[in-house]
């Protein structure tokens, strides 16, 4: 891990090293977010002229009205930029590093992204006199330290105002997450010619190698395809570098020559092909920040998928810190697979083992999570309210009862050719 110390106004550290600090219950001072109070964050372009450069405002009330005994607030924290070379695509990059900016205060602890971000601050951190004003000088800082090449001003406006956050969110925050979206939405992997690496984990996992496409975002599930492509465009020699694709090989299970070339350079000859359609046939490698865990089960003839947030058992006999440890560490593990939540309902998914119709069982919050989305599949390939075929821990977390509830509803997996 690289340590890298920015001088930042603040009256507590700043550093990396702060980064997987957690922030208990005991030790709160603020909380914000975390579904306890509305909260989001946004990053968004402005014209020159609508920046002032440095100005950090707090609109309602600061965390010292909350003493002695500390509290809740809500938040939004806005970050306005402009630059020359900015753009409107950079801003969910730019955006995304506010996690990280945040995580390097100490005693501050930061979760999640857009209207789901939580946020804590200790008690010694408001004790040594920490503000609200120094999030925004500590985001002032390190946007323009790591954003100058794109980045000329960045103002801050953090409100605690409860009408204000609400109101606001409907107006700015939540057209801009759904704007961008839709985009993505729009795009297929045969409408573009290029697709994208990412190594940004290969900190950890060296061999790990992620591909992008639009219809398969990082597995962590922060990097889509056009996140990585603003990637390569605000840092060219970065971590996520283009693949033209040229001539498929296999459109069911995803393979292409130039993605093999491109993983056997990038993984350092570690792994020789992949197939981005498939689990069970040189699956794409998992490093260890994966949203969820897909694995099969013999049993049922299916998938299941396990979500982080999960803490229960699975009818494979494993939790998901279980699975983890045997799926992740940028090795392919046929069979076993790290993604990100929105692949689960891609088009894609699987493709090369019969798609979402492989899908046998998943926890009832993620399945609740994605239930008008898995609908809107299932629908596309016959079967209306899918989501409802599939089991979840309520239904059991052992092979038997699962394997009976997918008789009970016909579950088309039971019928499919064997998957492995
Ligand atoms: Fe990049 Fe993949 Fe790591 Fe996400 S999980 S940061 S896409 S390498
Ligand atoms: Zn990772």
């Amino acid at each position: 891990i690289k340590i890298k110390i920015t001088e930042v106004p603040i009256p507590v550290g700043f550093a990396a090293a702060f980064e997987g600090e957690r922030v208990r219950k005991e030790d709160m001072f603020a909380e914000f977010g975390g579904g306890r109070t509305p909260a989001w964050e946004l990053v968004r372009m402005r014209d020159m002229a609508d920046v002032e450069d440095h100005r950090i405002e707090v609109i309602g009330p600061d965390i010292d009205t909350l003493a002695p005994e500390g509290g809740k607030l809500p938040l939004a924290i806005l970050v306005e930029v402009a630059g020359k070379n900015m753009q409107e695509d950079f801003e969910p990059v730019i955006e995304r590093r506010i996690h990280y900016f945040l995580n390097y205060i100490e005693g501050v602890m930061h979760i999640g992204q857009r209207d789901i971000m939580w946020l804590r601050i200790s008690k010694s951190t408001y004790e040594a006199g920490f503000r609200l004003h120094h999030i925004g000088e500590a985001l002032y800082a390190k946007m323009l330290d790591e954003f100058g090449n794109i980045i000329d001003k960045v103002q801050v406006k953090i409100y605690t105002d409860k009408e204000k956050v609400i109101k606001l969110a409907e107006e700015i925050a939540r057209p801009k997450y759904e704007a961008r979206d839709a985009r993505l939405a729009g795009l297929t992997d045969e409408s573009v010619d290029t697709f994208y690496s990412c190594l940004l984990c290969q900190s950890f996992a060296p061999a790990h190698v992620c591909i992008v496409t639009p219809e398969r975002l990082g597995l962590c599930g922060a990097v889509s395809w056009l996140d990585a492509k603003a990637t390569k465009e605000i840092n060219p020699t970065g971590p996520c570098q283009p693949i033209v694709k040229g001539e498929c090989k296999d459109e069911i299970k995803g393979s292409w020559d130039s993605i093999n070339k491109a993983v056997q350079e990038l993984s350092h000859g570690a792994t020789k092909e992949v197939n981005i359609y498939s689990i069970m046939e040189n699956p794409m490698t998992s490093c260890g920040c994966f949203e969820c865990i897909c694995g099969v089960m013999p049993e049922a003839n299916g998938v299941i998928i396990v979500n982080r947030e999960y803490a229960g058992m699975t009818p494979l006999g494993m939790t998901f810190g279980e699975l983890a440890s045997t799926t992740g560490g940028g090795v392919q593990t046929p069979g076993f697979m790290g993604m990100g939540r929105q692949y689960i309902t891609s088009r894609k998914f699987l493709l090369a083992e019969g798609g979402i119709k492989r899908l046998v069982w998943m926890p009832k919050e993620l399945k609740e999570a994605l239930r008008e989305k898995l609908n809107q599949r299932g629908k596309e390939i016959g079967f209306e309210n899918f989501a409802d075929m599939i089991a979840d821990e309520t239904v059991g977390t052992d092979p038997d009862s699962v394997v009976a509830f997918l008789n009970k509803v016909g579950h088309p997996a039971l019928t499919m050719d064997p998957i492995m």
